[in-house]
């Protein structure tokens, strides 16, 4: 869909997000030809810079990070781009950037600097006038630490934006099989009938990385897997796959519904819980040194138990697991459907269940698992075997060229589209929730589990589900 020509504003413009992920995706959706004539990127951070050396700078960005490499106009790309020297914190730079604006279009501003600016930024923005109906402000995560200091947010950035104009990124809603889960659940007869309590066993989300934390120490020393992870990634594939249809695909029906999930989650018991941090493996540092904290009580990696007490779930646990230098990476959501009531084929047959798996990496599609007979004339024996859906296998080849997750929200904010977006009272009610889980152990539970690089987690995270007479699967 075409858009109007537009000023986007990336304001931390020479961060490493902004490298490595909002200047590729924006050369990408230029490249696929949906960037209109005129359009406008101004980058804007405190180092001192001019165009001509941003356009170098990004350049050297969309080297590293742009893949596929991209299109033959790369150089009037570049010439869209445009760079202020700004002070977050100061006057430097804000009425050059004003001038810089053309009136009457859609300009958006994307807050790619740490949460302690937000409330800053939006001032100033005000302050230069900058912050008309046409503006859109994007911010990234970590919105808040705490459901405090996610309400002060709110509040800073209601005070010169209204709800519709705030974008909260959580760019797990802009994947394409995320998005894919809400077409199948309410886009087929097949599914929706069997969704609940009645026939789901239970539900496991994974999202397990084989990376450390390296390099950004300091950050994950303050947040762990909880706080990184669980409370807005894991929590939105949550709300997605428990919401109650919306009425419309709109960004409040969809966030409504959402937010009733949220609301709607039981507090964890500490039983229910397991938290690990990951050693150090034959020569590579483990979480201590990464973090620089030989004592540090922070986790790499978290299981737990969570169950809805709504009509819909009551009696079908979600068990949620994500964690750094893990055996694979790999994430995906998986709906185990319970026994047929009675086994027609006798015992010899063995348990057999429906598996519906959404897999977000790596290759994103989705897979049913159905039990057959086994082909051959050894009786009536049974396996289980996928009808597997992979989008590139199905669709052909330009089902692999689907829009990585930062491309699609940067255009969804371009169009004024906020249903991939969350909402202020979503994010503060997933606080809510994850503000007492953090309490239990900040107020003495002990240290997280060690665990091996390579391995699935602590054992405890196996025995969670194994008490319950259930598995997780495989991290392969
Ligand atoms: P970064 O430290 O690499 O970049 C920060 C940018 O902000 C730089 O351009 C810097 O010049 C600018 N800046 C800092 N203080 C400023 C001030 N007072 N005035 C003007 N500009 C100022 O950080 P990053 O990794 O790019 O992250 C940016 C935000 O995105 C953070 O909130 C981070 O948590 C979030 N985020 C980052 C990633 C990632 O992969 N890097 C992923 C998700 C979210």
């Amino acid at each position: 869909i075409p858009v109007d020509p537009f000023d986007l504003v990336v304001i931390g413009g020479t961060g490493d997000l902004a490298r490595r992920k909002i200047l590729p995706a924006l050369y990408r959706r230029f490249c696929a030809g949906q960037m209109p004539e005129g359009a406008q990127v101004i980058g804007a951070a405190r180092t001192e810079m001019d165009d001509a050396g941003y356009r170098d700078f990004v350049g050297a960005a969309l080297d590293e990070y742009a893949q596929p490499a991209g299109c033959a106009e790369r150089a009037r790309f570049l010439d869209m781009l445009g760079y202020v020297t700004l002070d977050a914190l100061g006057d430097q730079g804000w009425s050059d950037l004003a001038a810089r604006l053309d009136e009457g279009r859609v300009r958006a501003f994307y807050f790619s600097v740490g949460p302690a600016l937000f409330g800053p930024l939006a001032e100033r923005l005000q302050r230069h006038g900058m912050a008309g109906a046409d503006t859109r402000i994007v911010v990234e995560k970590p919105f808040g630490r705490d459901l405090a200091s996610a309400r002060a947010l709110n509040t800073d950035l209601a005070r010169y934006f209204t709800e519709g104009q705030i974008y909260r990124i959580d760019h797990y809603l802009g994947k394409e099989t995320v998005q894919n889960l809400m077409a199948i659940r309410f886009g087929n007869m097949l599914f929706e009938p069997l969704w609940n309590s009645q026939y789901v066993d239970h539900i496991q989300i994974t999202v397990a990385e084989t990376i450390g934390v390296d390099g950004r120490g300091e950050y994950y020393e303050r947040a762990g897997a909880m706080r990184d992870m669980v409370q807005n990634h894991l929590m939105q594939l949550l709300c997605l796959i428990a919401m109650e249809p919306p009425a419309k695909f709109d960004p409040d029906a969809v966030r409504d519904e959402k937010l009733k999930v949220i609301r709607a989650l039981d507090p964890v018991k500490p039983d229910d819980v397991v938290r690990g941090q990951y050693l150090a493996d034959g020569g590579r540092p483990g979480f201590r040194e990464h973090v620089g904290n030989a004592e540090s009580t922070t986790e790499s990696f978290i299981a737990l138990k969570a169950r809805i007490s709504n009509w819909r779930w009551a009696g079908t646990p979600f068990y949620l697991r994500t964690g750094k230098r893990l055996r694979a990476r790999t994430s995906e959501i998986a709906v185990v459907f319970k026994d047929t009531p009675h086994s027609i084929f006798g015992p010899e047959a063995g348990q057999h269940r429906n598996i519906l798996t959404i897999r977000l990496q790596p290759n994103e599609g989705i897979d049913l698992g159905v039990t057959i007979k086994e082909p051959g004339p050894g009786g009536m024996r049974l396996v289980d075997v996928p009808l597997d859906m992979t989008f590139a296998q199905a669709l052909g080849p330009e089902a692999e060229d689907v829009p990585d997750a930062y491309e699609r929200l940067i255009m969804d904010v371009i169009r004024g589209n906020q249903t991939l977006f969350m909402r202020g009272d979503e994010v503060e009610a997933a606080w809510a929730w994850t503000d007492p889980i953090i309490a239990g152990w900040t107020e003495g539970a002990g240290a997280p589990l060690p665990y091996d690089t390579g391995s699935a987690g602590p054992d405890e995270a196996l025995a969670l589900m194994h008490r319950d007479g259930r598995a997780w699967r495989e991290i392969r």
